[in-house]
């Protein structure tokens, strides 16, 4: 195997945001024939644009998921060599798998196939690896794959065919750790009771747009959804999970709930800091969706800061009692949350203290899962797959990036790229 290309001199990693700047290689594209029930071997496009059916259910219909995951140039590999070692890994992408398979049964589609998955991401990572930033930066390479009914068909039946898509975009983690202020969105519900809420499919979210717009203006950065039946317990924010920190009182439990989440088998180091002596609360609402930076945000939790956690239904009233919240999601990574805001009812609930700074137990967080993703520390939970480089002769990847011949965008240039952190926050899933 070959090390992978060192990051390109001429970008400023750490000031990228998450603009589209079309400066890639290409995408990768295969397509699923429902006639023969087969898809197509992924091949390495130069060109971002697609070729697809004015009458197709994907542009008709909103027949389409997508998936937001990220891959990472890996410290372990970078130790003499400023940040731009040879080792790029994709941060659990077979979870991300699995989310995609249960978004295309949502929206009536054939799964992708997890070895096809695998393939097609390798390739869209390799054809484009000197765009995945220094692994000193807080720079990523945020990967999109994207599924869609692309044969033509007006009636409300599967399409002759279907493309999966993944398209990749150097970006920048938002890892200010800078508190951000959250509203309550109460004039529309993001998802229905039984809906699909649990499905990253593009109908979830163009409709929330307008809503986090007006949010913006008024001040709010971050949108908050209840439940849609009843609008007393906490789903999640607009693109991103929610998780709740309830300090665990040592004498007085604020309520059963807490005692019961006492842990049982701590062992000592959560003792040590005692600062962190905390419960996570994650919403166990089926009408949001599975966050895998939360899933990895709580085994790490569980496992390096032994910490309990509780999964279930989380009143509204309970942000009353809560020490810290945080957003968790690919691009935010972990994002501390300053206050939540409900203006029908004047409620604000405040998550900082009067330096405005984030709370303890989300910074040790944040730090931790970093460490897993840039591959500071041992990958025991098996979470980085590791892509694989061919010998640049043997590779049509690499062979076609180079001939692709297209310009060059570098960060700050022609003001293409964004250089502001806040627009990141709130645009990316
Ligand atoms: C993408 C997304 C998340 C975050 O999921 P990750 O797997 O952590 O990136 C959370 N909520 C919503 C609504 C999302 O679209």
């Amino acid at each position: 195997m070959a090390p992978a290309l060192p990051p390109l001199p001429t970008i400023e990693w750490d000031k990228l945001g998450l603009a589209v700047t079309d400066s890639v290689n290409g995408h990768v594209e295969c397509t699923y024939s429902t006639t023969t029930s087969t898809w197509s071997p992924p091949t390495f496009v130069t060109d971002p644009y697609l070729r697809i059916h004015g009458l197709s259910p994907a542009l008709n219909y909103g027949m389409q998921a997508f998936e937001g995951l990220k891959a990472l140039r890996l410290a372990s590999s970078s130790a003499s060599s400023g940040g731009g070692g040879d080792t790029i890994s994709i941060f659990r992408p077979h979870l991300h798998c699995t989310r995609l398979a249960h978004s295309a049964t949502v929206a009536s589609m054939p799964p992708v196939p997890e070895p096809l998955f695998l393939e097609a991401l390798s390739l869209a990572v390799r054809g484009n690896a000197e765009y995945v930033g220094p692994s000193t930066s807080d720079a990523i390479l945020y990967i999109r794959p994207l599924l869609f009914g692309s044969g033509p068909q007006l009636a409300l039946e599967p399409p002759s065919q279907f493309t999966f898509a993944v398209y990749v975009q150097p970006a920048t983690t938002y890892h200010g750790l800078q508190p951000l202020p959250c509203v309550v969105v109460e004039d529309f519900d993001r998802a229905a009771t039984r809906g699909t809420g649990s499905a990253k499919i593009g109908g979830n979210y163009a409709p929330v747009m307008r809503w986090s717009r007006r949010a913006k203006a008024q001040g709010y950065y971050m949108t908050l959804h209840l439940d849609s039946a009843t609008q007393s317990e906490i789903d999640e924010f607009s693109t991103s999970g929610f998780i709740g920190v309830k300090k665990i009182e040592a004498d007085t439990p604020a309520n059963g709930q807490a005692a019961m989440a006492t842990p049982t088998a701590v062992n000592g180091e959560a003792k040590e800091n005692p600062k962190l002596n905390a419960t996570l609360l994650i919403p166990s609402s089926p009408n949001i969706l599975h966050s895998v930076t939360s899933d990895s945000v709580v085994h790490l939790a569980q496992h390096k800061l032994h910490l309990p956690i509780a999964r279930r239904p989380v009143p509204f009233s309970e942000l009353a009692s809560l020490s810290e919240v945080l957003a968790v999601g690919t691009a935010a990574s972990v994002l501390p949350i300053a206050s939540v805001s409900r203006l029908s009812t004047d409620e604000k609930y405040v998550f900082v203290g009067a330096d405005g700074k984030a709370g303890e137990v989300g910074v040790e967080l944040a730090a931790l899962l970093k460490a897993y993703m840039r591959g500071e520390v041992e990958d025991e939970f098996g979470w980085r797959y590791e892509v694989g480089f061919l010998d640049p002769e043997e590779d049509s990847a690499t062979q076609r990036a180079k001939g692709n011949g297209l310009q060059l965008v570098t960060a700050g240039g022609e003001g293409t790229l964004s250089t502001s952190e806040l627009k990141l926050v709130t645009s990316p899933l």
